[in-house]
């Protein structure tokens, strides 16, 4: 009796020894352990997890673990731990919880199953605070963003800027062709489906000799209001050189095209510009384009024809010689 009596006394004092060196351990690791039996209630938390939650003397029993864990996570929380409960294996877990500072700190959380051969018996949890990590993912992820917000509006930018005259804001020489093709490309058989004017400043240098370059500017952004005015939806004006505009006019007759062309003349001749103190004429060429023809011939005849109005004496809108007759 007294060697069993020994024999027990031996094991005892091991065990507690054992459970001395871990809890040692344990209390002296920055890791947050805790243990949990079969039916997940915590009976050991070491020294690192009270320290973190602010409750450093509280025994296991005592500290309401859910109320730590941030709204959003508590579900997702604790039905990872039923279901490793329920199945033991390995889990892992990022949650957040609160600090005694009043701020959340991220926790991932590795969880293992605590076996010996045939059953199994509780968890057991390995935490790091991994608040810096994700806040750095944060401003990562939000510096992405930033970049790819100004990527995009750069490019937005420079798209534009390809497109666009600088000084007027209407498409350029590039866009406007670029468009005459496209316009041209979807219709290869009806006749007079676009037509073009090409629209010239008359006298500008002038303008720009008596008055100086700015004020030759001015006139330059007026002049293209008013031709996107006078056109609108209906056609697509663009600068095609210094004091030279073109406009397409899909689907317009050749008397429609000279219809607008009038209009447009009209509507320039009275433009008030206060800094030039006379009225600004322009001369317009027409051109409707033939079956098939390409679009450098069209935009050739308009020019051709515009010529022609130069001759006239300016101020007037001419047709393209060889059209068909117009009223
Ligand atoms: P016409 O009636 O025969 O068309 O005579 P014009 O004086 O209008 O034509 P010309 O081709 O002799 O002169 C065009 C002028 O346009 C010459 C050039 O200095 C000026 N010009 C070209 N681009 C610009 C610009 O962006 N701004 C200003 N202010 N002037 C420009
Ligand atoms: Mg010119
Ligand atoms: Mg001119």
């Amino acid at each position: 009796m007294a060697a069993e009596g020994n024999v027990e006394q031996v094991l005892l004092s091991a065990l507690a020894e054992t459970e001395r060196r871990f809890r040692l351990v344990s209390d002296e690791s920055p890791v947050m352990i805790w243990i949990c039996g079969s039916s997940g209630e915590r009976h050991f938390v070491n020294r690192a997890w009270r320290n973190y939650l602010g409750v450093p003397d509280k025994e296991p029993d005592e500290i309401d673990w859910m109320s730590f864990v941030h709204p959003d996570d508590r579900i997702a929380y604790k039905e990872m731990m039923d279901d490793l409960l329920a199945e033991p294996r390995r889990g892992e877990v990022e949650f957040r919880v609160m600090r005694p500072c009043g701020e959340w700190g991220w926790i991932q959380e590795r969880i293992i199953p605590r076996q010996d051969s045939n059953r199994s018996y509780g968890l057991m949890a390995a935490a790091a605070d991994v608040t810096l990590v994700k806040q750095s993912e944060e401003l990562l992820s939000q510096a992405k963003q930033r970049m790819e917000t100004e990527v995009r509006r750069r490019t937005r930018h420079l798209q534009k800027m390809t497109l666009t005259d600088a000084l007027t804001g209407i498409a350029n020489r590039r866009h406007l062709f670029d468009q005459l093709a496209s316009e041209i490309g979807g219709q290869r058989q009806e006749p007079s489906d676009v037509s073009l004017l090409y629209i010239d400043i008359d006298r500008f240098k002038d303008i720009n000799d008596r008055l100086g370059h700015p004020i030759g500017d001015e006139v330059l952004i007026a002049v293209a209001r008013a031709l996107q005015r006078q056109i609108g939806k209906g056609g697509f004006v663009g600068r095609v050189g210094g004091e030279e505009f073109v406009v397409i006019l899909p689907g317009a007759s050749p008397q429609m095209a000279k219809d607008l062309a009038e209009s447009v003349r009209t509507a320039v001749s009275r433009l008030c510009i206060a800094s030039v103190g006379h009225p600004v004429t322009v001369s317009i060429g027409i051109a409707s384009r033939w079956p098939e023809e390409p679009a450098e011939d069209l935009v050739r005849r308009a020019d051709e024809a515009l010529l022609r109005a130069k001759q006239n004496g300016r101020n007037c809108c001419v047709p393209f010689a060889g059209e068909p007759a117009l009223a």
